[in-house]
This record gives C-alpha cells, sequence and structure tokens, in this order.
C-alpha cells in the first residue's frame, strides 16, 4: 500500500491528504511506476520547483545544520507581510553565514513610492528584528521587476558557495526559484532532488555552473499568519495580484469599519482623521458605529459583511481584542499579518480596537508608505 512506500525521486514518505505537505501523490496518480512524490514529478517532466512545507521547529531543526556550512543565505520576505514573513531567529541558526535579504511583491505597492525610502525602512525594520543583512534586493518575482538585481546579487556576495534559499509560505518563493532556474542554474545538468542530511524533509538542489547548488527549502508556515488560517478557496481574496489601491476612510472616533468578516477596527478615542487601508482589493470594507457592530456582525457576518462563511469562520480561532494607542504626532500603521495594514493619518493621536482571529500577528508599526 501507499503507507508503506517512499518517493524514487526524494526518499520522501508518500501521502495523499495534503499537497501542501512532503510526499503528496493525488490519488490518480498513486498507480505510477516507479512510485514518486508530485513535487519529483513536477521537477523532472516541466523542471519546475513547487513548494513543501513545514512547521517553524523543524525548519530550524533543518536550518541548524546551515550553520556548519560555508554558504550564502537568501532569506525571501514579503513586502506585502513584511513583520509576517521575517523568519525570526534566523541569524541564531546560520551562524556566520551571510544573509541576502529578497524583498519580493514590490509590484503590490503605488508606483510613485520612492525605493530608497522603502529600502530604509527594509533596512531599519530588520535590523530591530536582530537580523544583520549583507545586501537588501527589492524586486517582484511574478511581475519580473528587480530580478536582475538579484542575479547581480548572487553573482556579487556568492564567492563560490552553496546559495540556501529560505522562506515562509507565499512570499513568492517558488516563483523566484522557477525564474533562478530558467535564468541562473546550469540548464546542461540534470536537476536533482536529494534528501537533506539528518533529517526527514527533503530539499530541491539546483545545480550551478561551479559544481555548487542553490537549496530550495520547505517553505515556513506561521500560523500568526491570516493567509494560513483562512480556507483555502480564499485565499486568493486575500493575496493582492495587482497594485493595491489604497482606500481612505475619515472616520470619527466611535466608528467601525469591518474588513470582511476577519477583521473589525474600531476608532475607540481622537479626533475625526483619516486611516487608509493597504488590503487586497477583492475584500469587501463595511463601516458602521461602535455601537451597532456587534449585533452587525452577529446577523451579517459571512453574508453582507463578506466572506469567508459564517461556517467556514465557525473553524477558525474566534476573535482577540488588540488595544492600541497612537501617540501624538507619530505615523503609524496597524499591521494584520497576512491581511495588510491600516495607516493612521492623524497627528493628534488615537486609541484604536482591533479585533482579530487569535493567534494572529498584530502590531503597531512605522509607516512603510
Ligand atoms: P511560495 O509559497 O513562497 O513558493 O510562493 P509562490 O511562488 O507559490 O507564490 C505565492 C503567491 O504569491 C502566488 O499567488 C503568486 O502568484 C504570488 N506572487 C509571487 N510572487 C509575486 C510578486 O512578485 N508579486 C505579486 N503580486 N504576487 C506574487
Amino acid at each position: 500500500s501507499l503507507a508503506a512506500q517512499s518517493c524514487a525521486g526524494c526518499g520522501v514518505k508518500l501521502q495523499t491528504e495534503n499537497a501542501e505537505l512532503p510526499g503528496f501523490v493525488p490519488e490518480q496518480a498513486v498507480v505510477r511506476e516507479p512510485a514518486i512524490c508530485q513535487r519529483c514529478f513536477r521537477i523532472r517532466n516541466y523542471n519546475e520547483a513547487s513548494s513543501v512545507t513545514v512547521d517553524q521547529n523543524e525548519f530550524l531543526k533543518l536550518l541548524s545544520s546551515v550553520a556548519t556550512t560555508d554558504s550564502l543565505v537568501v532569506h525571501i520576505v514579503d513586502l506585502y507581510d513584511f513583520e509576517g514573513s521575517l523568519i525570526s531567529g534566523l541569524q541564531r541558526f546560520v551562524g556566520n553565514n551571510p544573509v541576502l535579504l529578497v524583498v519580493n511583491k514590490v509590484d503590490l505597492l503605488p508606483k510613485s513610492m520612492n525605493l530608497n525610502r522603502l529600502r530604509n525602512w527594509v533596512q531599519q525594520q530588520a535590523k530591530s528584528e536582530g537580523l544583520r543583512t549583507l545586501d537588501i534586493v527589492l524586486c517582484s518575482a511574478k511581475r519580473n521587476i528587480g530580478f536582475e538585481h538579484v542575479i547581480e546579487a548572487l553573482d556579487r556576495h556568492r564567492k563560490g558557495r552553496d546559495v540556501y534559499v529560505v522562506g515562509a509560505t507565499n512570499v513568492g518563493k517558488s516563483t523566484l526559484i522557477n525564474r533562478l532556474i530558467k535564468d541562473y542554474s546550469d540548464l546542461e545538468r540534470e536537476l536533482t532532488t536529494s534528501r537533506y542530511p539528518g533529517t526527514t524533509l527533503d530539499a530541491v538542489h539546483i545545480p550551478l555552473d561551479d559544481d555548487k547548488f542553490i537549496i530550495d527549502t520547505p517553505g515556513i508556515v506561521y500560523p500568526t499568519r491570516m493567509t494560513e488560517i483562512v480556507p483555502r478557496g480564499f485565499l486568493q481574496s486575500l493575496l493582492p495580484d495587482k497594485p493595491i489601491k489604497p482606500l481612505v476612510y475619515q472616520l470619527n472616533d466611535q466608528q467601525t469599519l469591518f474588513i470582511g468578516s476577519l477583521v473589525r477596527f474600531d476608532f475607540v478615542e481622537g479626533e475625526r482623521q483619516s486611516f487608509t487601508l493597504y488590503i487586497s482589493n477583492a475584500l469587501n470594507v463595511h463601516r458602521t458605529k461602535m455601537e451597532r457592530a456587534d449585533a452587525l456582525y452577529e446577523d451579517h457576518q459571512g453574508e453582507l459583511l463578506g466572506g469567508p462563511s459564517r461556517e467556514e469562520l465557525a473553524e477558525m480561532p474566534a476573535w482577540t481584542r488588540h488595544s492600541l494607542r497612537v501617540p501624538r504626532g507619530a505615523k503609524k500603521d496597524v499591521f494584520i499579518s497576512g491581511l495588510g495594514w491600516i495607516q493612521v493619518n492623524g497627528e493628534a493621536g488615537a486609541l484604536l480596537d482591533l479585533y482579530a482571529p487569535k493567534g494572529i500577528k498584530v502590531l503597531l508599526r512605522d509607516s512603510l508608505i
């Protein structure tokens, strides 16, 4: 039976249950000879890497052996979910190996955005998370913006070493790896998959022309990101595809915004001011008075307010309240991991309550834009 079989390509145990986890084989492909997982099948037949995911503990275990190698670590983060996709503790695990920070999805921000300012912001945030970066590259893997800078940075910093590519799920790691396979790897040689020493995890090895490899590690799942806890069918509504059109709301205190049925934002106290929402434009926003918000949510979650459906919401963690105080004169974002952020435009300060599913990372940060 399948349970007893391992993939002939990478050695991982085969399973038909979860397409996101290592060893997945679609039901109809179980009879394939030799038995091979979907990922190895794709790599062999289409030269295409796809994501495999692991949780943070497994990943850090996997990563701890990188510290003993001499390599370049490429950490891909999603600009749109920066704090949510940054691997905390990365520095500790990669040892003395240098980290190149590749910030993906720059295409989502307004074109008028100043890239130097953006880079400074990224540098500041990375530093405050304890991450020392050798260099920072901004790009969009999907829209092919800045990819030449990624290649340049690899050429400049690799110095004959292997490259480990690390990142959380949905940051665009596969999209970027697939570009690297086409434009940077040694196509003369066959793409190989191999088991990662000392663990049950496998990693794709992409050959370079100097007998070194780009090693694509599994994507880390952080349950602190909204993208990880919504039903699969809802994910596309959360991930913006086109540049975000910011939504500006002039609010009086004691007013509420619902973002779909996922989040509730209360402007509790402060002068009338504007708030700018940077969220996927596929999401519904509904404004009401705070005093009506409880009843409205009770009656209209999953329907008038937008998705996910009531049944799906019942499967998600219940809301928890984050009380946030925006100091006078500061330009701040209320960041909601995997959803986006709300920029607070007033200078007079504000008292805010943000309700989000328990466990989702919510924080107040210096404005990105
Ligand atoms: P992985 O899980 O890190 O391997 O991420 P994928 O490469 O599968 O991408 C996750 C999602 O982000 C997909 O919906 C991609 O289309 C999208 N994506 C990847 N790169 C970009 C990018 O540069 N810009 C935008 N807007 N979306 C991207």
